[in-house]
């Protein structure tokens, strides 16, 4: 793969990956990955049949006995020669993911990092998977726990961190000696075939890892099949509670579904206006608004009116100098959207802010572009100002570099205001009152809480948090979560006469 040059000299057609080889699917059903800044079609990507499915179900059923008795240690050397590979791919892997989602070239790299971290962490499972034990628990009994791999794991993958999201699961699955299987987002699944490139290069074995490319008739059929014994999904509420949560719950699968988000960032008076800002920019434009941690509402809360305007005022004047145009242009502060269907969704949703009576006070629709590109999918930060929690805006994910900003008397109406949200995501506080800090931090439901932070994202050792419809499952994915996520506990309890 040659992502290096620009343009592009071949369209790729990207194939499966099972067990240990590069299948062309049979499939007559092909998606054009475009790349959304330059419009060009970079790849095509199989939808793949239900056979394929099946086979990639096989290869990793039957390579997981052998896995399982790979020690942990054996196993923890393929992980540390893909870290070397990843090291050493760092570049490309990061202008892949330019190139197929549209994020700044920074982001990428942003991405590339924290999916290495995830590698870097698994690394560590002999001692991470250890169980432990009591001796004498009555006289002449030991009893001990172990914590064993399960079988076959798949991965079900957004769109949004094309690269980074499925890492959160895979390295702990393999290092805890289960199979794996990942179905990426059909719109930017080059990263993941990238990778799955350095995996077979590190010297996974045939079956451990598979990939297979599709949409919601693939999902659906890794959601039924009877040898798959869970599931881990991120993407859209609708299709993690009500398709994903259910179908492992008929289906008795163990299932992680981390899903949608709406976020609040509340502002204190007493803050650090040119930091505070500083971080807001990022939560709420970085990687185009199409993250789950990005900022969505601002609440700035008190009374005093100067303060309010002066805030205001600094942060849409911050938000309408935001550089945007193509990725791989180093001064590029924001990229486009990554289709055209999500562009016109904020659309609709700016339609929509403006017909329910909040204040447009920074329109991003006629994007102004750094360079020559068609303007398909590009919008500018986008600000309104007088929004109501119960307005469509207010409630509902938009997923794009649209602020929503709403006025709260005190902290306890602002909080009020977060819980009142059906999702619980990633909220933060931007204060120099610790107390402030303490009690947002005590009272606020959301699984991921950020002070003066503005995109609470945990590193891999600490897990991926998510309340309400934000998450759907006991385990969250990275940290000591995923290990207990991707291994069975077995108590034995013993007595030698
Ligand atoms: P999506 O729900 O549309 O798709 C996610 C995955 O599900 C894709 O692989 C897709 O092919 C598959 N899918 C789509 N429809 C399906 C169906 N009907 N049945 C079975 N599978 C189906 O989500 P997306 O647009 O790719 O990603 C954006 C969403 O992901 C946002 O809501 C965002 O907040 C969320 N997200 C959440 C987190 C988190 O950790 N909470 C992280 C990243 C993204």
């Amino acid at each position: 793969m040659a992502f290096l040059e620009e343009p592009i000299k071949e369209v790729l057609k990207l194939k499966n990956y099972i067990n240990g080889e590069w299948v062309e699917s049979e499939s007559d059903q092909i998606l054009d990955i475009i790349n959304p800044a330059t419009q060009k079609t970079i790849a095509k990507v199989p939808i793949s049949t239900g056979n394929e499915v099946n086979m990639a179900v096989t290869a990793a059923k039957e390579a997981f006995p052998e896995w399982r008795r790979t020690t942990p240690l054996a196993r923890v050397r393929c992980l540390f020669r893909l870290k070397e590979l990843m090291e050493e791919n760092f570049e490309e892997l990061s202008r892949i993911q330019t190139m197929e989602h549209g994020k700044t070239i920074d982001e990428s790299r942003g991405e590339t990092r924290r999916g290495i971290e995830m590698v870097e962490v698994a690394t560590g499972i002999p001692s991470l998977m250890m169980g432990y034990n009591l001796e004498d628990i009555a006289a002449g009994i030991d009893e001990h726990v172990i914590y064993q791999p399960i079988g076959v794991f798949c991965h079900i993958a957004p769109f949004n961190f094309p690269f980074m999201v499925p890492l959160w699961f895979s390295p702990f699955a393999l290092a805890t000696g289960n199979t794996f299987i990942v179905k990426p987002s059909p719109r930017d699944p080059i990263s993941q075939v990238k990778l799955a490139e350095l995996i077979d290069e590190a010297g996974i074995p045939p079956g451990v890892y598979n990939v297979v490319h599709g949409g919601a008739d693939v999902s659906l059929n890794l959601l039924e099949h009877p040898d798959i014994q869970g599931v881990t999904f991120v993407g859209s509420t609708p299709v993690g509670r009500d398709i994903v949560y259910r179908k492992c719950g008929e289906t008795g699968k163990r299932v992680v579904a981390q899903c949608g988000a709406k976020n609040f960032m509340v502002v204190m008076p007493d803050c650090e206006v040119v930091r505070t800002i500083a971080a807001l920019m990022t939560s709420f434009f970085g990687n185009t608004g199409q993250r789950c941690l990005s900022g969505a509402n601002l609440i700035i809360v008190g009374n005093d009116d100067a303060f309010y305007n002066k805030f205001l005022s600094a942060f849409v004047d911050a938000a309408s100098k935001i550089k945007v145009g193509y990725g791989l242009d180093e001064s590029i502060q924001m990229g486009p959207m990554q289709s055209i269907d999500g562009k016109q969704r904020v659309v609709g949703y700016i339609e929509k802010g403006i017909e329910e009576g909040a204040k447009l006070i920074l329109d991003g629709r006629k994007p102004k572009i750094i360079g020559d590109y068609p303007d398909t999918c590009f919008l500018n930060p986008t600000v309104f100002e007088g929004v109501t929690p119960d307005m469509t805006i207010g409630k509902e994910e938009i997923f794009g570099p649209v602020a929503g900003v709403i006025r709260a008397q005190d902290l306890d109406e602002a909080i009020g205001i977060c819980n009142a949200s059906s999702y619980g995501n990633g909220d933060a506080i931007f204060t120099s009152s610790g107390k402030s800090a303490r009690e947002f931090q005590y009272r606020v439901e959301s699984g991921n809480v950020g002070i003066n932070i503005g995109i609470v994202a945990p590193m891999a050792f600490f897990p991926f948090g998510g309340m309400k419809d934000s998450f759907f499952g006991v385990l969250h994915g990275q940290g000591r979560d995923a290990i207990r996520f991707f291994t069975e506990s077995k108590v034995v309890i013993q007595r030698w006469l």
